[in-house]
């Protein structure tokens, strides 16, 4: 009897029609694979607050997000994108004049004027990366908490100081301190509206709410400076917050 011949799966022209449907199949596969990602990634660049996405600019008006921290460090490093950011977020600033000396250098340096609760002494150098991430803290993160706590502003903060032509600890075999570059700020205290002094020194270990503010103000420094030190990091911080923009990312 006359049967129907299966074709035998190794014929040249058999294989190069599988060959072509293969092709067909991861091309098509491939530009719907694409085709979902641009949905997803247009859909999410629309419906996600852009404080959570590092491709989008920086505002001061923006609340602490998940891409704050790195978009206020890449910001801070285009002097002009850096001081555009300030001004359109109402912090008014002074140039400072570069100057280095020894191991110690201050370069795209300002001080800031105006637009945030004032620093005291008011003569604190900063690098603009680190001017941009104090005015970022000071709005996002200090303001936030201070009305949490107590239901009104913060109207000062005090400092130890900026700039400062040191190494850490002051010691002579140690790294160079980010404060010889201007890149740093030691935090003492913050003064309230009604003249309530929150102070870390005295207040860290407060059970209530002088405690409380501090502790969300230093968990809040942790999202926008690179490098946040309070008194639980070591004793030599048992007095003030160490607020930096340097290199190294650390949170205590
Ligand atoms: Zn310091």
């Amino acid at each position: 009897m006359a049967g129907y011949r299966v074709p035998h799966p190794e014929k040249p022209h058999i294989q190069r029609h599988a060959r072509k449907q293969t092709l067909t199949a991861r091309v098509v596969g491939f530009v719907l694979m694409w085709s979902i990602i641009g949905v997803v990634a247009l859909t999410a660049n629309r419906a996600i607050p852009r404080e959570h996405l590092p491709w989008k600019t920086l505002a001061l008006v923006d609340p602490i997000g998940a891409a704050t921290k790195i978009k206020a460090a890449r910001t801070g490093e285009d002097p002009a994108a850096c001081r555009e950011v300030l001004q359109q977020g109402g912090v008014e600033f002074l140039e400072v004049a570069p100057r280095a000396s020894g191991f110690c250098d201050i370069h795209d340096a300002v001080r800031m004027e105006a637009g945030m609760a004032p620093l005291s002494p008011r003569d604190a150098p900063m690098t603009c990366k680190q001017a941009l991430a104090v005015s970022i803290w000071e709005r996002q993160v200090v303001q936030q908490a201070a009305f949490d706590a107590f239901g009104q502003a913060v109207v000062g903060i005090d400092h130890y100081g900026s700039y400062a032509c040191r190494r850490m600890y002051g010691q002579d075999d140690a790294p160079v301190s980010e404060h010889a570059s201007a890149n740093a700020l030691d935090v003492a205290a913050f003064r309230l509206a009604d003249g309530t002094v929150v102070s870390v020194q005295k207040d860290w270990t407060d059970a209530g709410q002088k405690g409380q503010f501090l502790h969300a103000v230093r968990d809040g420094a942790c999202k926008v400076f690179l490098t946040t030190l309070s008194p639980d990091y070591n004793d030599a911080h048992h007095d003030h917050f160490h607020l930096d923009m340097g290199g190294l990312t650390k949170c205590a």
